[in-house]
């Protein structure tokens, strides 16, 4: 399935949920929001996540695209980083 959700990146939460920008203040601020809103994918506050999100996308689908290629990528970055000596 396509909105399989891999988890955060940051936290390792599951606890993930899809925002629609018609829950916030900002939604008038995007450019031809329609009736269906942006959506992003929200690591869940409530839930004990960070709250770091995927970004607003036009469908659910590009979001949770979004959110496993961040997710895909800060681990790899992460990995990069792993250098140990500063001294
Ligand atoms: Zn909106
Ligand atoms: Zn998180």
């Amino acid at each position: 399935m396509t909105d399989k959700l891999k988890p955060c990146p940051f936290c390792g939460g599951e606890e993930l949920s899809i925002e629609s920008c018609k829950s916030l203040e900002e939604c008038e601020e995007f450019e031809g929001c329609n009736d269906d809103g942006y959506v992003a994918v929200v690591c869940d506050m409530t839930a004990g996540g960070c709250g770091s999100s995927s970004g607003y996308y036009k469908t659910k689908q590009e979001a949770i695209a979004a959110w496993n290629r961040r997710n895909k990528n800060e681990q790899g970055r992460k990995k990069k980083r792993r250098s140990s000596g500063r001294d």
